[in-house]
């Protein structure tokens, strides 16, 4: 088996279709996908708190059990309203505060890594939102490094919207400040940004290659990633499609033959709309052929 993880970010339509309905009964269905294709199920889950933080901690812990009983890792989705570029020191507190309640909930659930999107440029020049942010991640991340336990890590992710911040160099160059900093790789948001870029093998090895010399061996080869195609305009992202599309892309073949190339241990959580667990399966078979040959 290779070492690359491979789940879906909440749950797909067809769980619903299925009659289930509580995130209680996710990890046994996800152990069941796949079948026919590959032995035990998908990997990984991403649990979303993007619209803020409904769930106590208890559910949370309940919840986190049943996916260590099928040997199932969780991962969390920061709230939306994060933003460390807002010049408002109050909004900074706020910010901070979803990341330190965000860090409870990855302890309840026994998650290792929370994905949140660092900041958006606002009315501010690009490159002095970029400044404010850097400044304020070397100011608070001590603090949050304590409150992180082992191999747990906080994952700012590259951006499909231009306004936001979070270009590939702009995500590396901001976890240079902290070894608790683990990118988290958005290809379809990195595809749409840069208005299908996309293309080619190299066109992902080139991003992981920046990565490894800023970064280091082992947090890039152990990156999160989020894997969909994503339709783009101008400025950027419009909308998660599945893999039936055949028009925006990015191809997971093409991440793929540069996984094994480089050997990497990366976590793929799938964002497609409504596929996400189909979608990962897709990708999780792909993967495993192509250690094969
Ligand atoms: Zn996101």
């Amino acid at each position: 088996m290779g070492k690359v993880l491979f789940g879906p970010a909440g749950n797909s339509l067809s769980f619903y279709e299925e009659g289930l309905k509580s995130t209680l009964e996710t990890p046994m269905w996800l152990k069941k996908q796949g079948k026919g294709l590959f032995e035990g199920g998908l990997d990984l889950f991403e649990y979303s708190f993007g619209q803020g933080f409904r769930m106590t901690s208890e559910k949370a812990k309940e919840i986190g059990d049943k996916f260590k009983e099928f040997g199932i890792e969780m991962s969390i989705h920061a709230p939306y309203f994060i933003n460390f570029a807002n010049p408002d020191p109050v909004m900074y507190e706020k910010s901070l505060g979803y990341i330190r309640t965000g860090i409870k909930f990855m302890n309840a659930f026994g998650a290792k890594r929370m994905v949140f999107h660092p900041g958006s440029c606002g009315k501010m020049e690009r490159s002095e939102a970029v400044g404010l942010l850097r400044e304020r991640f070397v100011e608070f991340m001590p603090e949050i490094e304590a409150e992180l336990g082992a191999e747990m890590f906080i994952c700012p992710e590259t951006m499909g919207k231009s306004m936001q911040i979070g270009t590939f160099k702009e995500i590396i160059d901001l976890c240079t400040i902290s070894d608790k900093l683990l990118p988290t790789f958005d290809f379809g948001h990195i595809n749409a940004l840069t208005q299908g870029s996309l293309k080619t093998p190299d066109d992902f090895q080139r991003i992981f290659d920046y990565s490894f010399e800023k970064l280091g061996e082992f947090r890039t080869k152990n990156a999160q990633v989020h894997f969909s195609k994503i339709e783009y305009g101008a400025k950027g992202e419009i909308r998660h499609l599945t893999f039936a599309d055949t028009v925006y892309g990015p191809n997971f073949e093409h991440l793929c033959e540069v996984l094994v190339k480089n050997d990497m241990s990366c976590h793929i959580i799938c964002e497609s709309s409504e596929t996400q667990a189909e979608d990962s399966v897709a990708m999780k078979q792909i993967y495993l052929q192509s250690l094969q040959k």
